[in-house]
């Protein structure tokens, strides 16, 4: 550990990760110029289960780069627990777990060997490490002595989680980390970042699940463009869209909407069945019940839905369904040898 630097506060900081005005710009030898972050100020709370959302190619890597050290800002500032991440580069480093992207596992070790090295790099105690017990909670005990290259897809995503959590970081953050992943591990994995979470570690994440942003993060940022275009709590979020659609089923078939239900933008979805997308906030839907009864209807079914976060995301970043990447598979694995990554 690194001396030099201001011994940790006491207190344990609000913030988990902070950023002031990040900008990161690209000025590769071929192409054109881009402008990944465009000053960004992101504050995820200690504690959270932080979403950062966005489609492909918003910026959302390049942060989680920048954070995790392997990507050099352009300008602004970035902390992780109140470090800052260039002048406090290994404190900072120190408290922070990354998942990348892609996989990048030495194919010739093994999961405890991975392990070692990593719990070697930060430094952590022999007499401290806790390989077996991480294994065992990504599920890989049985596997610790098996080459890495002899690991499904999902056991290599587990190791990378695994990995991310030797030296114990207070924040682990982790980028796109169900994309490509089967419905079974994906669960998996959510329950042991809840269990995580519960323990106090705060944990940001990436992903283009919207559904499960929804389902597992507190708070919500929404990335575009390299500009950060919305950051609330879940529900505010979802909140901000203040729609909603009801389905009624009547029990005779329908050729039109009747007249009393047009100025409710009533519209038929099938013969006996009719969807009113309202406003909670100007109408109720014992209103709407009301004008069915009036216009000589009976109802023998109905269901309501909620805008969800997808109905926002889309409205906030103006994309449709055909350009955006809800899921993608994560890119060929990328082979790096372990021992490359920088020593603390
Ligand atoms: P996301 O993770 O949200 O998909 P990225 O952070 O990977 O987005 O990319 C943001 C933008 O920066 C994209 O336009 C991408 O092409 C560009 N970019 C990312 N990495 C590099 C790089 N090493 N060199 C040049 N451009 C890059
Ligand atoms: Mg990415």
């Amino acid at each position: 550990m690194d001396t030099s630097e201001p011994t940790p506060p006491d207190e344990m900081p609000a913030l988990a990760v902070e950023t002031e005005n990040l900008t990161k710009i690209y000025s590769p030898s071929y192409g054109p110029t881009v402008r990944a972050l465009d000053n960004v100020n992101l504050q995820v709370p200690r504690g959270s289960v932080f979403g950062l959302l966005g489609p492909n190619g918003a910026g959302k890597s390049t942060l989680i780069n920048i954070l995790a050290g392997l990507a050099i800002k352009t300008s602004g500032s970035a902390r992780i627990w109140d470090y800052d991440t260039e002048k406090q580069f290994r404190r900072a480093r120190s408290a922070i777990g990354v998942v990348p992207q892609e996989v990048n596992l030495d194919a010739f070790f093994c999961p405890r060997e991975v392990l070692e090295l990593q719990a070697g790099l930060y430094g952590v105690p022999k007499n401290e490490r806790r390989t077996m017990e991480i294994l065992e909670a990504v599920g890989l005990a049985d596997k610790a002595d098996a080459y890495a290259r002899s690991l499904s897809g999902g056991m290599k995503r587990r190791l990378l989680i695994a990995k991310a959590l030797v030296h114990t970081p207070p924040v682990v953050v982790l980028d796109e980390p169900t994309a490509g992943v089967d419905v079974e591990l994906r669960r998996q994995l959510w329950a042991y970042m809840r269990i995580l979470n519960e323990a106090g570690t705060t944990i940001l994440l990436t992903t283009h699940y919207l559904e499960e942003a929804e389902e597992m993060c507190d708070t919500i940022a929404i990335i575009d463009h390299g500009k950060l275009i919305a950051c609330e709590p879940t529900p505010a979020l979802v909140g901000r869209l203040d729609q909603r659609t009801l389905t009624i089923t009547v029990t005779t078939p329908l050729e039109t909407v009747p007249g009393n239900l047009v100025s409710l933008s009533a519209s038929l979805a099938a013969p006996n069945e009719l969807t009113f997308c309202f406003s909670p906030s100007s109408m109720t839907v014992g209103e709407i019940l009301e004008a069915i009864q009036t216009a000589g209807l009976t109802v023998a079914d109905l269901a309501t839905q909620d805008a969800d976060l997808e109905d926002v995301f889309l409205r906030l970043t103006g994309i449709d369904d055909e350009t955006r990447v809800i899921a993608t598979d994560p890119p060929s694995s990328v082979i790096q040898d372990a021992r490359s990554n920088p020593p603390l």
